[in-house]
């Protein structure tokens, strides 16, 4: 057996798509795994949120992010899906089809798949530090990009909480990636996946030590994105630190952890 191979899935795959028909996954399907992979990254750190234990993980805590808060969010959210996602993907739907994504070519080997993610995250993460710093400029804040500042202390489901216009102009960064590399439907749920996890983390309030995250380099992560939200400055990329770091825009950011440190060593240094 190729272990670097994934054939094994494809008869699975191959018999999905001619259950539910190529037309149908890549617009319709694409729009319910887009909603499984988004609530289904926010449920787990929403419960996390009745576990006494894990509030000392919490980035502000003193911040309390009550059900009705919660609700409002998801009830917001889940219009802007259905009556500007939807719409969006049934308008773009014959340019995405004419553009050749297939539910039925051969599914990529594991390695070509990491190598599009990689790729993916690192693209999406340029354009989006340049477009979104772009958007924290006057007129672009003011109309469009305070939407999604109206929480200064973020939990998961305000990572897609934003104005229609801002969803379409940086909505268009996470598709570049694999329309690059791949043109089949099955890379780009996976990376659809990905990165909606990886958002939704970035936003969930939480800082464990124990994300899996933590091991990949220049990875910004909830602690990087969370101070963007609390200060409105700095910190402009979604997914890594290094282009905050050479153009200067996350210098705020540490050096408050600089002194978050100090401050630390010289209680610890009082209570020795
Ligand atoms: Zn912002
Ligand atoms: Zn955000």
């Amino acid at each position: 057996m190729d272990y670097l191979s994934l054939k094994f899935i494809e008869p699975y795959w191959f018999s999905f798509v001619d259950y539910w028909g190529e037309d149908f996954l890549i617009t319709y399907g694409t729009f319910i795994a887009h909603e499984v992979f988004y609530f289904g990254s926010y449920i787990p750190f929403f419960i996390c949120d009745f576990i006494p234990y894990l509030k000392k993980y919490k980035i502000q805590p003193n911040k309390e992010n009550n059900m009705k808060l919660q609700f409002n969010c998801v009830l917001k959210v889940v219009l802007t899906h259905i009556f500007v996602q939807l719409p969006m993907m049934y308008v773009f739907d014959p340019a995405i089809k004419a553009s050749g994504l297939s539910a039925r070519a051969p599914l990529p080997s594991i390695p070509y798949l990491l190598l599009t993610i990689i790729c993916s995250f690192i693209i999406e993460d340029f354009y989006f530090y340049w477009v979104h710093r772009a958007l924290h400029h006057g007129i672009w804040y003011k109309y469009i990009h305070k939407v999604h500042h109206d929480h200064a202390s973020p939990f998961g489901i305000t990572a897609e909480y934003a104005h229609p216009l801002e969803t379409l102009i940086l909505g268009a960064g996470t598709v570049i990636g694999p329309f690059i590399f791949s043109r089949d439907l099955f890379t780009l749920w996976v990376w659809l996946g990905t990165r909606l996890y990886q958002t939704v983390e970035c936003h969930s309030g939480y800082d464990f030590p124990w994300s899996i995250t933590n091991l990949i380099p220049f990875w910004g992560g909830a602690h990087f994105h969370d101070f963007h939200h609390e200060t409105f400055v700095g910190n402009y990329a979604s997914t890594f630190t290094y282009l905050d770091k050479v153009f200067g825009t996350s210098s705020k950011y540490y050096s408050r952890q600089q002194i978050k440190e100090s401050r630390k060593h010289a209680a610890q240094g009082k209570s020795e």
